[in-house]
């Protein structure tokens, strides 16, 4: 997987939203939603995201997908620099680069027949004629798992795992090369979530697809993914193949977050790590390493330098001046 060039690089990548003090109207400071990260992400792979809610996993994959304007950094895709690039720009990588979100109700309009919901992707990016979408879109609804005639029906007639189905149908209409799934099977019933977690298995090896794989459940993302990112508050904390970081973890947060999975790993004695204190608020950013506040490891180096990103071990990236 390391020997081609990857897919994504992200350098040194920001995002700060601005805290508008409601009187002066003036920025009065910023929301540190992503801090710094850096990583490659490789071509038919699923990389995961993990980390508390509000540690900036949404934000992180809506930047790269240039769907929030980074503040700093570079981000590269089949290695042209799409960092920054206007919406016209953009639109060439748009196709290339989707999104499925965790509701996908959300997204569909009540009123609008399903085969026409998935069509719209048709209408705006290709010239095909009607007769071709619909054929398209049928083709689709039946690689999804779904039937044909569900063309016809309206969003409230399905169950939450054939509107997750649609919604997949809807990211993958335009033969994308990259996916971010921002928490696709987190509402999903445990029987359900398998069947999803299998089309979209399914559909990455028929596809050659790359997911960003977003999720609070780790124990989902250690069966789904190949390698995982730990975040907090906006930073990259650890990065390793998905076996490592479950058998070897090395950042405190990584061990503290892996302590609290309910199922315990076979064999592993369990011993749960509860950590002190609050998640800090992004607004008022920790001096030195993000996690220092409620680290049981933290020193005075920690409260003052931010640790460096190292590769301890091959693809085994942490932060954490203890290890
Ligand atoms: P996660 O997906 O891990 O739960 P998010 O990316 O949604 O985290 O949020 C990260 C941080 O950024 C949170 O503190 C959140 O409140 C803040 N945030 C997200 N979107 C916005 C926005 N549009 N404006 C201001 N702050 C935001
Ligand atoms: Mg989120």
């Amino acid at each position: 997987m390391t020997s081609q060039p990857p897919l994504l690089e992200i350098r040194d990548l920001k995002k700060y939203y601005p805290i508008k003090s409601s009187i002066l109207k003036r920025t009065s400071g910023n929301v540190k939603a992503v801090e710094n990260i850096s990583l490659d992400v490789y071509e038919g792979e699923t990389l995961g995201v993990v980390g508390e809610s509000g540690c900036g996993k949404s934000t992180f994959g809506r930047t790269v997908l240039g769907l929030e304007e980074l503040t700093e950094g570079t981000i590269s895709f089949k290695g042209e620099n799409i960092g920054g690039l206007s919406e016209k720009q953009l639109k060439k990588f748009k196709k290339e680069m989707q999104m499925i979100f965790q509701d996908p109700f959300a997204s569909l309009d009540p009123r609008q027949r399903i085969g026409d919901a998935i069509e719209e992707a048709f209408i705006i990016h290709t010239n095909l004629s009607k007769r071709e979408r619909e054929e398209r879109v049928r083709k689709l609804l039946t690689e999804v798992g779904l039937k044909e005639e569900y063309y016809e029906r309206y969003p409230h007639e399905f169950s939450g795992g054939q509107r997750q189905r649609i919604g997949i149908a809807r990211a993958i209409a335009l033969n994308p090369t990259f996916i971010v799934c921002d928490e696709a099977v987190s509402a999903l019933d445990v029987s359900v979530q398998a069947q999803i977690i299998k089309l979209l298995k399914k559909l990455q090896e028929s596809h050659q697809l790359t997911y960003l794989f977003i999720a609070h459940d780790l124990g989902v993302v250690r069966h789904v993914c190949d390698r995982v990112l730990v975040m907090y508050l906006g930073a990259a904390a650890e990065l390793a193949p998905a076996n490592q970081l479950y058998n070897n973890p090395l950042h405190p947060y990584t061990k503290a977050l892996l302590s609290a999975i309910p199922r315990p790993i076979p064999g592993k004695k369990k011993e749960r790590i509860k950590l002190e204190g609050d998640l800090p608020n992004p607004s008022n950013y920790p001096s030195g390493c993000p996690f220092h506040t409620r680290c049981p490891l933290a020193t005075a180096k920690c409260k003052n330098i931010i640790p460096e990103w190292r590769e301890v071990e091959k693809g085994h990236f942490v932060a954490c001046h203890e290890v």
